[in-house]
């Protein structure tokens, strides 16, 4: 992480450049609950398909899956949700302010010092009511988590992949969590996305394949632009583990609140499909038709969250410099990430200059994510490409009528090439796929 970067001035770029704002903001905003704008929206979105991408298309072992956020209440008893989904919390007798047991020291509140209830558990999923009654029998919950979508349709897929283990499934949806203590912007929210695969594997193997997840999982980030060094990996003690875990490991990231947890990746066994046969009477054994024989199969789970994956990218990414006496914010986003592929930019508003910025937008629209901008100084414009990461900047002048060439200005090192207008697409295709900026152009290297 940069020493330049804080979440206010994460949370201030956010909200200034259309990436996320407060929700419901005229009405005062709802705790802990955000929403993407206009660039947020599509930064979220290349982070889901960078995982999807990675995880479901570029495998043949992996399938995707789109399960429903409200499932059968017994689904939640077998899974341990029910009896287990908990933190423990203590009321200020004072106050009244509600805190995590493990998130205070000693019986005082850390606000106005009063006296601290003993802990109580307090289960974190959400309750409503289906149908027209709101009664016990018809109380159904909102997921907490995705995972639970994909064992309970682990023999449907089995049985319709035509796939054998090691297999994955796949999903991205919404979770939802009570969750006591929110805060840190988009780190820890009520609604959150959920990115998390469940790969199956034959017992006496997942240990092997833990290793193998933990190690892809931490690639994912640094291939995406996460630096290294702000990446560590802690496995969980054994009275940390959760319910349903025999290993687990925390992907953490050094967010500006400290080290936490990114992702996390679980050796879960066979408990959640052992639950499910036993509470639906399903037989979810696996038949190995190599060894010719049934069992259980055990499950690695790495799962992440989309909203603290946009937060470290954001992080990560945030810098200042000074150039020319003037500070520039840019986001150094991987290109693959920012919201924005190319900015056109017509020098100015100039009524000549806008049949063939227009002529260059639509060239370059089918293939790449991009925005035309005419308004205001040149300068200004670049500025806001850079605090929202756009690689290219194209930019279109006086010269630009007379020769057909186009300037392409790069983010990172604000160098500039021209370019003939028909070269424009295979020109910056080229550096999308990692050819150096300085680098020859291909058009000047077939007119040599
Ligand atoms: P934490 O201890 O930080 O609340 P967790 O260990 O309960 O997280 P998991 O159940 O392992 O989280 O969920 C996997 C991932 O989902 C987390 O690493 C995180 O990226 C994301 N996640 C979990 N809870 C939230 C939340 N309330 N808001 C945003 N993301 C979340």
């Amino acid at each position: 992480m940069s020493d330049k970067v804080d979440m206010d001035k994460i949370v201030s770029l956010c909200k200034r450049r259309g990436l996320v704002f407060p929700s419901s903001e005229i009405y005062g905003g709802l705790a802990s609950c955000w929403d993407y704008g206009p660039m947020g929206v599509e930064l979220k979105r290349n982070v889901k398909d960078a995982w999807w991408k990675s995880i479901v298309h570029e495998r043949d072992d992996v399938v995707g899956l789109d399960t429903s956020i409200m499932m059968h209440p017994g689904v939640w008893t077998a899974s341990g949700h029910i009896d287990s989904f908990t933190d423990p919390l203590m009321d200020c007798k004072s106050c009244h302010l509600r805190w995590r047991a493990d998130d205070v020291e000693g019986q005082r509140c850390p606000k106005c010092d009063g006296e601290l209830t003993e802990p109580r558990m307090f289960n974190l999923m959400f309750k409503t009511f289906m149908g027209p009654v709101e009664e016990e029998a018809s109380t159904i919950y909102l997921r907490p988590e995705t995972a639970q979508g994909i064992f309970v349709n682990f023999d449907s897929v089995i049985t319709t992949s035509r796939k054998k283990l090691p297999l994955g499934i796949a999903q991205i949806g919404k979770s939802f969590r009570n969750e006591i203590t929110t805060g840190n912007f988009i780190f820890r929210t009520r609604e959150f996305e959920h990115m998390e695969l469940e790969y199956f594997v034959k017992p006496g193997t997942d240990e092997e394949w833990l290793d193998y997840w933990v190690k892809e999982r931490f690639d994912w980030y640094v291939k995406l632009g996460i630096r290294k060094e702000n990446l560590r990996l802690r496995q969980h003690g054994k009275d940390e583990l959760a319910h349903y875990a025999r290993d687990c490991y925390d992907i953490e990231y050094l967010f500006p609140m400290g080290w936490s947890e990114l992702e996390g990746i679980a050796n879960r066994g066979d408990f959640d499909l052992t639950q499910h046969a036993k509470h639906s009477g399903k037989d979810l054994n696996y038949y190995d038709s190599e060894a010719d024989e049934k069992y259980v199969p055990y499950v690695i789970e790495p799962s992440a969250g989309v909203d603290r994956s946009v937060l470290a990218f954001l992080i990560d990414a945030y810098d200042e410099e000074e150039v020319e006496g003037e500070k520039r914010t840019v986001l150094h986003l991987h290109p693959s990430l920012a919201p924005i592929n190319v900015a056109v930019l017509p020098l100015s508003r100039n009524q000549k200059l806008t049949p063939l910025a227009k002529e260059v937008y639509k060239q370059l629209c089918p293939s790449f994510v991009t925005d035309y901008d005419d308004s205001q100084s040149i300068g200004r414009r670049y500025r806001r490409q850079d605090e929202i990461g756009t690689p290219f900047c194209v930019t279109i002048d006086f010269e630009s009528l007379e020769d057909k060439q186009v300037t392409i200005r790069e983010r990172d090192s604000q160098g500039q090439i021209r370019v003939p207008v028909g070269e424009l697409k295979k020109v910056i295709e080229a550096k999308f796929k990692g050819e150096a900026f300085d680098a020859s152009p291909l058009w000047a290297a077939r007119q040599r």
